[in-house]
């Protein structure tokens, strides 16, 4: 792959060591591809059956009339934990997913302005909160879509778990230095700097106790950097404690050359 070693005027000692150095990558590489396989097929197993205990709970939730308040709570919180790792194994298997160096992104021109206006529309549905747009420069980015939309709504989900129902959360669309920007603004809670560079680590939480979300996992934002950059684009944070956030996405605008 691309971290092979090449010396090809070398002497022969060097050459065996780079051809030794070769073959530790590819084992590397063949074990990583196995785990990545394996965490993808335990999370698709569990999810399958975990999603029917879950319907059953809710519909049978929804159905008694007559359940008493023991009986209530018991099936309420069985509910909300099947719920809950359902969510982590779905978030399991996407992070597998996009970790895989065979996943094909689908990389098209995209308009931006139109991606995150929906988006906006969809949040403000869905959470009754406001979502200003401002579109700076009417960028067309060539990421995948599906992909894009994934990250983007990860990040405005964040955006509004992390601040209150009267703090404004604003999308922004810009160009610079011939790349496409997309910026997610939020005014809560902040995150402190020393845990700003490990917020995109794998079940990395920001203090669990002020961690308000029902139910997240640490692995929103792992997702997140992964298929940004697996679409070669880049991801950033600035952040205030008790002011705000801001995630900033770099994304290209042309087709690589190959
Ligand atoms: P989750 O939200 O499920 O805990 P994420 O990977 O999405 O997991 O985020 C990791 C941590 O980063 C969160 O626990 C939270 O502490 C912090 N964080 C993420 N987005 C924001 C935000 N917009 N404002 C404040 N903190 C945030």
């Amino acid at each position: 792959s691309k971290a092979k070693l090449q010396l090809r005027s070398a002497p022969s000692e060097v050459k065996a060591l780079a051809q030794t150095f070769n073959m530790m990558l590819s084992r590397l590489s063949e074990a990583w591809e196995q785990q990545r396989q394996f965490v993808s097929n335990v999370s698709h197993e569990l999810r399958t059956p975990l999603t029917v205990v879950l319907g059953y709970l809710q519909s049978i939730l929804r159905r008694s009339t007559n359940l008493n308040a023991y009986q209530k709570e018991a099936l309420e919180t069985a509910a909300a934990e099947a719920d809950r790792t359902v969510r982590l194994l779905q978030d399991l298997l996407d992070l597998a997913r996009a970790d895989s160096s065979y996943t094909h992104y689908h990389l098209e021109p995209v308009i931006l302005a139109d991606v995150v206006a929906e988006l906006a529309d969809m949040t403000e549905k869905f959470s009754d909160r406001l979502i200003r747009v401002e579109i700076r420069e009417p960028v067309l980015a060539i990421v995948d879509r599906d992909r894009l939309k994934q990250v983007l709504i990860n990040l405005i989900d964040n955006a509004v778990k992390y601040s209150d129902f009267d703090q404004p959360i604003e999308l922004i669309v810009d160009y610079a230095q011939q790349q496409a920007i997309v910026q997610v603004c939020d005014q809560g809670v902040g995150i402190p700097l020393q845990d700003q560079s490990r917020i995109f680590e794998r079940f990395y939480r920001v203090d669990e106790a002020r961690a308000r979300s029902a139910g997240g996992h640490g692995l929103g934002l792992a997702i997140v950097k992964t298929l940004v950059e697996g679409m070669g684009g880049s991801i950033t944070v600035r952040s205030k404690l008790d002011e705000g956030s801001v995630f900033t996405l770099v994304l290209p605008t042309q087709a690589k050359p190959l």
